[in-house]
């Protein structure tokens, strides 16, 4: 007998997305109202459609040019230094890729070499873990829920010198997912002092920066501009999703590295999706300020019920996303207490073990404010009357 074909082991040891895995639990209960999920419930702008229409017409449907089109690539340089205050010089300092979730991984493959350490503050963006793993990076947690979700320098200090790897870099995400929690600029200096002093690369997935609720997002690529990979994309602040657009933008010599490593797996977004991305480059503020509006509407009435029902929460300060910790007399496994609602209230929301390996996010869930102003009011009517059964 022949033995068995084998795969890589990476892959087959690697952890199971535990996202993945609850959302097939929960798919089994029917009749389920849905806030777990990170998808804008808005429509992409007619402007963007019609160039993504315009160019397909125009048989615009041959490879792109790998990096991302010219043009694209200089709309995007100007777009970000314009809005976030950066100094780009070039547009030979962007890659244009298949959204943020291929940049993480053009990041990670060309950063990091087998075993070197990469500091993962959590609460964190589950598909993180799977694309370290992929590239034989080594995870450095740093927990945060002690400090409402913020890291500290202190922390940072402390993890560097009790890590048992060499410590590579590290990964923020503000506005953060799942907490909410964004840093202001006092903050982010403090923290860019410890990196410098560090020398360690600064991964900065800044997705969410549209959606800042209070102040102006400030980008760590203002601060630290030689040793931050900024990434950002259209699928939050345009609500392109399905788009898949990203962008990775840094210091010219590393970006022509991380171009083999996109040119390898992806080569190009498709060229259509590109004169789209263009034209989103160049919209006016308008519908952004118009989800944005609608967003911090619905926070706000989610925290209060929320609260008043006994959750502890940190108010998100940005994103679309409200981090709760289950109160006392609901006990402390967010995985049971999900799952429960889900089946009895009908009403699914994520359990926090979905964020890291960290014990301490078991006792939160996840919700999410980015599904219609409906299904947040039924969804928090069922909530409400599910804790209050309970009691
Ligand atoms: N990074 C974070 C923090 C996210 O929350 C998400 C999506 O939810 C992504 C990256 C993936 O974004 P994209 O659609 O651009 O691949």
């Amino acid at each position: 007998m022949d033995q068995p074909l084998t795969i890589n082991p990476i892959v087959k040891n690697m952890a199971p997305d535990k996202l993945l895995g609850f959302q097939k639990e929960i798919s089994q209960i029917p009749d389920v109202l849905k806030l777990t999920f990170g998808e804008p419930g808005f429509n992409v702008a007619d402007s963007i459609k019609q160039a993504a229409i315009k160019a397909i017409e125009a048989n615009r449907s041959h490879y792109a040019e790998s990096q991302g089109e010219a043009p694209l690539r200089q709309a995007v340089v100007d777009y970000f230094n314009q809005r976030y205050h950066l100094n780009y010089q070039s547009r030979d300092q962007v890659i244009i890729t298949s959204g943020v979730t291929e940049a993480i991984n053009v990041i990670f493959q060309t950063l990091l070499a087998p075993g070197d350490g990469l500091l993962v503050p959590e609460p964190a963006y589950g598909p993180y873990f799977s694309s370290l793993d992929l590239a034989h990076g080594v995870c450095i947690s740093v927990d945060t829920t002690i400090h409402e979700f913020k890291l500290t320098p202190a922390q940072v200090e402390a993890a560097i010198e009790h890590s048992e790897v060499p410590v590579k870099a590290i990964l923020l995400n503000y506005p953060n997912n799942p907490t909410g929690m964004t840093y202001n600029r006092t903050e982010l200096e403090a923290l860019a002092q410890v990196f410098k002093k560090h020398h360690i690369w600064v991964i900065s997935d800044e997705i969410y920066s549209e959606l800042t609720y209070q102040g102006q997002h400030v980008s760590m690529a203002e601060l630290l501009p030689e040793q931050t990979i900024l990434l950002n994309g259209l699928s939050k602040s345009h609500a392109m999703t399905g788009y898949r657009v990203g962008f990775i933008l840094g210091p010219e010599d590393t970006i022509s590295e991380m171009q083999k490593v996109h040119g390898a797996l992806a080569f190009a977004i498709p060229t259509f999706i590109q004169d789209a991305a263009q034209m989103a480059m160049v919209e006016d503020d308008d519908r952004i300020n118009m989800m944005k509006a609608t967003y911090q509407k619905r926070r706000d009435y989610m925290v209060e019920i929320l609260e008043g029902l006994g959750f502890t929460i940190a108010k998100p300060a940005g994103a679309f996303y409200i981090f709760a910790k289950l109160p006392v007399d609901l006990g402390t496994d967010g995985h049971q207490f999900a799952l429960n609602m889900a089946q009895v209230a009908k009403v699914a929301v994520i359990p926090g073990e979905c964020f890291g390996g960290l014990p301490s996010s078991q006792a939160y869930i996840r919700l999410s404010y980015a599904a219609s102003d409906e299904d947040v009011k039924a969804g928090l009517t069922r909530i409400s009357q599910y804790v209050t059964a309970l009691r």
